[in-house]
C-alpha cells in the first residue's frame, strides 16, 4: 500500500527539512522524461533540466540518475555536469569521482552479442519489435507492436533465450513493453542504491542523509524494496497500488513539482543555516573586538571602552 504523496506532504516536508543531506535517485524514462515510441525520441523537458541543475548545485544534495539505458546514452540525453550517472540498471556508474563497470557483466559481453544476433534473426519479421544491445544488458522493445504481434515477440524471445537460460548464462527481466536480458549477477538498481548510500556516508560530513528515490517501472521496484523502511520512495504512474514505494505521484508534471518543492525547502533551510552562521560569526567578532579593546586599555594604549 502506498499513499498519494501530496496527502502526506507535511510529513515529507518535515523529513526533508530535518535531513543533514539529500541523496536523490531519479529514474529517467517515464519519470523525468515522457515516454515515446522509440527511446531516441525521449527528451528531458528544459524546465526539469534546469531544476536538476539547481538541485545538484545545492550544498548537501547529490543527484544520481539511474536508468536501464547505456551510461553514455543517459549522459548524452541529460548533459549536465556534477551529477552521478548510473546506466544499465546499476551495472555501470560515472560521477561522484568514480567510474565503475561491473566486472562480471563486462565478461558477459560476448554472450550478449551472440544472443542479440539470434534475437534479431528471430524477431526480424515482427513489425514494431527491435533489439537494442546496450553492451552490458540487452533490450527487446515492442512498444509499437500490435497485441497479436506482442505474443509473437514473447514466444520468439523465450525460444531464442532458452539455451542460455538453461545454462544460467543470463537472466531475464521485464518492463513497460520490453524484455531485458541481463548478466547472471545479483546486481541491480537496489544494490547500487545501497552501495552508493554506504559510500556517501563515508565520504560526506552530513550525519543524516535522506535517500529519495523516484521511478516508474518494474526495475525501480528493486530499489523500492532495497529502501523499504528508509527514506522517501515514490512511484510514478496510474497503476501503482501494488508498488513497494511509500508514496505515489500520478504524472511527470507532479514529479517536476516535487523536485521544485525539494529545491525550495533546501534553499530555505540553507538560507537559515547561513543566517545562523553569520549571526554566530558576528557575535564572535564583537566579543573578540571587546576583548582586544580591554587588553589595550589595560596596557594604557587607548581610553576606556564605550560605557566603561
Ligand atoms: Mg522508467
Amino acid at each position: 500500500m502506498n499513499w498519494p504523496l501530496w496527502s502526506k506532504w507535511p510529513m515529507v516536508k518535515r523529513e526533508v527539512s530535518q535531513a543533514g543531506g539529500l541523496l536523490l535517485f531519479l529514474d529517467y524514462d517515464g519519470t523525468l522524461a515522457p515516454l515515446a515510441d522509440h527511446p531516441s525520441q525521449v527528451h528531458l523537458p528544459m524546465k526539469t533540466k534546469r531544476i536538476l541543475e539547481l538541485l545538484a548545485s545545492q550544498p548537501g544534495i547529490r543527484v544520481a540518475l539511474i536508468s536501464g539505458r547505456r551510461l553514455t546514452d543517459l549522459k548524452k540525453k541529460v548533459d549536465l555536469p556534477g551529477l552521478c550517472y548510473i546506466g544499465n540498471h546499476g551495472l555501470e556508474l560515472q560521477g561522484d569521482r568514480l567510474r565503475h563497470v561491473n566486472p562480471a557483466a563486462r565478461a558477459c559481453r560476448p554472450i550478449l552479442g551472440e544472443i542479440a544476433r539470434r534475437l534479431r534473426r528471430a524477431l526480424q519479421p515482427i513489425r514494431g519489435a527491435w533489439v537494442e544491445n546496450k553492451g552490458l544488458t540487452l533490450t527487446v522493445h515492442y512498444r509499437s507492436a500490435s497485441a497479436a504481434d506482442a505474443v509473437l515477440v514473447k514466444n520468439g524471445f523465450y525460444e531464442a533465450l532458452q539455451p542460455f537460460l538453461v545454462k544460467r548464462q543470463v537472466r531475464v527481466t521485464t518492463g513497460k513493453r520490453i524484455f531485458e536480458v541481463r548478466p547472471p549477477v545479483r546486481w541491480n538498481k537496489g544494490t547500487m542504491v545501497h552501495w552508493l548510500m554506504a559510500r556517501h556516508r563515508v565520504t560526506s560530513n552530513a550525519k543524516e542523509i535522506l535517500p529519495i528515490y523516484i521511478g516508474d517501472d518494474e526495475t525501480d521496484e528493486e530499489a523500492f524494496e532495497a529502501l523499504l523502511g528508509h527514506g522517501i520512495t515514490v512511484v510514478v504512474g496510474s497503476y501503482t497500488l501494488l508498488s513497494r514505494a511509500r508514496y505515489r505521484l500520478e504524472s511527470l508534471a507532479e514529479v517536476q513539482r516535487l523536485l521544485q518543492r525539494l529545491l525550495a525547502i533546501w534553499k530555505r533551510k540553507e538560507g537559515k543555516e547561513d543566517e545562523k552562521t553569520s549571526r554566530k560569526n558576528l557575535g564572535a567578532g564583537r566579543r573578540g573586538m571587546a576583548a582586544r579593546r580591554r587588553a589595550a586599555v589595560e596596557q594604557g594604549l587607548c581610553g576606556s571602552p564605550v560605557g566603561g
